[in-house]
């Protein structure tokens, strides 16, 4: 008899659990579109050679040590990180009413801001679009925020519902927080276009709302760092108040490094100051000081203008990789007369494409054609590759017809 006899098994993560089911499967013809982890045309992990490089740099360099990091994380990533987001000359950055802090990748990152908010933050309550990344409601209710949703994807148009997104950020009460996907929106692969972007600012700054982004793809969605990030920037440049998750965890595939950062943005240098010391009473109790390997290896190559511009091709190259998948699946759907419209799959920004397929033909093609994917349609496109796109064409066209 154990003390843990009432416990209960939990089910498998609904994303993760996508892969322990596909390990199970014994066919030589399975494949994997559950996790969002990008793949080589020979569908193997990629190291970027830049991370490789900089990783022997810091091998090499016999003075560096293993001590604590402070609370908030190396100064210098945290330093690089905001004028990756923000812009190298945004006058936020110089007026020092940016805090910073080093987190365990985008999800950390989240937590923390969650964390901090549901402290210090008068109107709890944060508002995420329908659907969104699974494990958003679950970080921001156990942050002690109430989590509320507003409409942002629309099943029969496959974009976006821009008029009921922007209808309930209108009833939203005033200084409700809105988590924003900065770009590459998962799901649905869906984002505003920057017109879009401009109404939903007016609207969040009429309301007085506040915008919480999560920039988990910066690079991924267009291969330009920069256009990746126009969303945050004009919220920033209006002077107003922000907060923003970062995650390497794809842009440097930098995954099980847990390497991000939240940034703050504030009103002036005096809060940027005051909150910052408050970030430190939410991150010591909860994990004491971040990991030193990664941020050590981002603030590497963000520094060093060579490295830089190398990583910025290797990231490019990733992202075509993945917009090139689009069009030949696009293509073998049309060489097959597969019924339908299929144009979102080349539409739809960023590493998923929201496919529309049910519940039920997910199941039919995990069960046919040993295909992996998110019970909601998603499917991954960086695990596609030139040789497995007809096997996946094959099993789409089965399912619909
Ligand atoms: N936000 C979104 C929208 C994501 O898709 C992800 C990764 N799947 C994350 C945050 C966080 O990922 P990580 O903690 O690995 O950086």
């Amino acid at each position: 008899c154990s003390v843990f006899d009432h416990v209960v098994r939990a089910p498998e993560d609904p994303i993760l659990g996508v892969t322990v089911a596909y390990n199970k499967d014994q066919s030589p013809i399975k494949l994997n579109l559950g996790v969002g982890a990008y793949r080589t045309e020979e569908g193997k992990p990629l190291v970027l050679n830049v991370v490789r490089q900089a990783e022997q740099t810091l091998v090499n360099d016999k003075s560096r040590v293993k001590e604590y990091l402070p609370i908030v994380g190396l100064a210098e990533f945290n330093k690089q990180s905001a004028k990756l987001i923000f812009g190298s000359d945004s006058p936020a950055i110089q007026e020092n009413r940016v805090t910073t802090v080093q987190c365990l990748s985008g999800t950390g990152s989240l937590r923390v801001g969650g964390e901090f908010l549901a402290w210090h933050y008068l109107e709890r309550t944060i508002y995420i679009p329908v659907p969104t990344w699974g494990n958003h409601p679950k970080v921001f209710t156990l942050a002690g925020l109430s989590v509320k949703t507003y409409r942002y994807y629309d099943p029969a148009t496959r974009g976006l519902d821009f008029q009921g997104m922007l209808e309930d950020l209108n009833s939203a009460p005033a200084g409700a927080i809105v988590l924003l996907h900065a770009c590459a929106h998962n799901p649905t692969g869906v984002d505003p276009t920057l017109e879009q972007w401009e109404q939903i600012r007016q609207l969040i700054r009429l309301k007085g709302l506040l915008p919480f982004f999560d920039s988990a793809y910066q690079g991924f969605a267009s291969g330009s760092l920069d256009s990746d990030a126009q969303s945050v920037r004009i919220f920033v440049a209006d002077g107003g108040e922000c907060l923003v998750a970062q995650s390497y965890a794809k842009n440097m595939g930098l995954y099980g490094e847990r390497v991000g950062a939240l940034s703050i943005v504030c009103k002036n240098a005096d809060v940027a100051g005051r909150v910052e010391s408050q970030l430190k009473l939410v991150i010591r109790p909860m994990y004491s000081n971040p990991p030193i390997h990664g941020a050590s290896i981002v603030a590497m190559i963000l520094r060093d203008r060579d490295m830089y511009n190398e990583w910025t091709i290797e990231l490019k190259g990733m992202a075509d990789r993945i917009i090139s998948m689009r069009h030949q699946l696009f293509e073998a759907l049309l060489a097959r007369g597969t019924p339908g419209d299929w144009s979102h799959i080349i539409k739809q920004i960023g590493m998923f494409t929201f496919t529309g397929l049910n519940s039920e033909q997910v199941a039919f093609m995990t069960r046919e054609y040993h295909i992996y994917m998110t019970s909601d349609g998603r499917i991954s496109m960086a695990g596609l590759s030139s040789t497995t796109v007809p096997h996946l064409a094959d099993a789409i066209h089965a399912a619909v017809t």
